[in-house]
């Protein structure tokens, strides 16, 4: 996906974010790429019939004609798009107008589930999961017939790319000779390694700097005669975690790779956030290149002093801007999720208005994206990441350089 693309799904994110419905009555509908309509279609008229128990006459109306809206722009599908999509339709407080927008969203990723929910925010958290980087592993999977090579992207795998060999079965056909037989397979055998080592390297290559790993998967001694053999690029070989016994080869073989080498992976990342943890906190004690705290770490960012920044997964803040509707001053503040603020205009003694609020996260990441900032998110499982979490606020940075002058608060 192209960074202007990205940028206008996180921008329509942040728009569906800020609406919000009187009561429980904005709609969102998750909608996988191998969802029947017809089904989906089915248990909508069944939520619209429920929908007539609704106690507040405001509420049923408005569900009722969320609902019917939806089930009208249904009608122009025959199956999901390629992602699937997400629908979302509820009536909505627009520059103080009330309005009914019903979208469709063709999201960057496969919708990962279906879900119909009614709430009164639109349910956003399984996109918004799409923004936030991706953990990629490179997965092979081969044996002497077939081989398939994909790419664990967070929790999702896909195929990249699969090939089946030309290899004769272990019995020769009567009248050869068995010698000849056995060195015109092994030579059939050298050629399928290649075929898929160039095919491997093809397919992975373009992400070698993104790339945690890489694990073979296959019986033995075939994954070890790939491997030894030296047959992938030797910038993706270094890279190669662990060979593990697989039982298939096919797409199911890389779902089996992905299950069973699941300790080796964990390992992996917890080694590349001890690795993050290690380089900040050095930085740390000598006072050096390293930044932590919110505010400190937003001056230097927005100043593209931040050569890392260092997020925790389990940060839950907003970024709300507030607007004095008497003097148009605006001020913004850092609050825990959900949490709502009285703010006083200095200069006018009257509440000022929440005119904006968005997911911290997204807010940092953004900044960091504009700067050519990297972006790293540790998870809370491990001990570095949990010292990042709670001694360091959940956000540092690594620097590129450190400024001079007086730091603003
Ligand atoms: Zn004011």
């Amino acid at each position: 996906m192209t960074s202007r693309l990205l940028y206008e799904f996180k921008r329509k994110l942040e728009e569906l974010e800020s609406y919000k419905g009187k009561g429980t009555e904005l709609i969102t509908l998750y909608i996988p790429p191998d969802k029947n309509i017809a089904d989906i279609a089915n248990q909508l008229r069944e939520e619209l019939s429920q929908a007539q128990n609704i106690k507040s006459k405001q509420t049923r109306t408005n569900v009722s004609a969320g609902l019917e809206a939806i089930l009208n722009r249904l009608k122009q599908y025959r199956k999901p798009p390629e992602h699937g999509m997400v629908i979302i339709s509820g009536v909505v407080n627009v520059n103080g107008r009330e309005k009914h927008i019903t979208e469709i969203i063709e999201p960057p990723e496969p919708v990962p589930i279906y879900k119909y929910h009614c709430d009164s925010t639109f349910y956003l958290e399984p996109l918004k999961d799409m923004l936030r980087e991706k953990k990629l592993y490179g997965l092979i999977v081969i044996d002497r017939r077939e081989a398939t090579v994909g790419i664990l992207k967070g929790r999702r795998i896909e195929v990249l790319n699969s090939d089946t060999s030309m290899v004769p079965g272990k019995h020769r056909q009567g009248g050869q000779s068995s010698v000849r037989f056995e060195r015109l397979r092994e030579i059939a055998i050298h050629e399928f390694y290649k075929k898929v080592g160039d095919m491997a390297t093809e397919s992975l290559l373009p992400y070698k700097d993104q790339l945690l790993g890489i694990v073979i998967g296959g019986p033995s001694p075939t994954k070890e005669e790939f491997f030894e053999g030296n047959y992938l690029h030797h910038e993706l070989q270094r890279k190669v975690l662990a060979l593990v016994d697989v039982g298939y080869t096919d797409e199911s073989g890389l779902y089996e790779l992905v299950e069973k080498a699941k300790d080796i992976l964990e390992e992996a990342d917890l080694i590349r956030e001890k690795k993050l943890m290690q380089r900040f906190m050095s930085e740390v004690a000598k006072d050096g290149l390293a930044a932590y705290g919110e505010s400190e770490v937003r001056y230097y960012l927005q100043m593209g002093a931040v050569d890392i920044l260092l997020l925790s997964e389990d940060l839950r803040y907003e970024r709300v801007r507030y607007r004095c509707p008497k003097c148009g001053n605006e001020k913004e503040l850092t609050l825990k999720e959900n949490i709502e603020k009285q703010i006083v205009c200095e200069k006018d003694g009257i509440a000022m208005e929440e005119v904006g609020r968005r997911d911290i996260v997204l807010e940092l990441s953004e900044i960091a994206e504009s700067m050519g900032s990297r972006v790293e998110f540790l998870s809370t499982e491990s001990e570095e990441g949990e010292v990042l979490f709670k001694a360091f606020g959940g956000i540092a940075a690594i620097l590129r350089f450190k400024p001079t002058g007086n730091k603003q608060q």
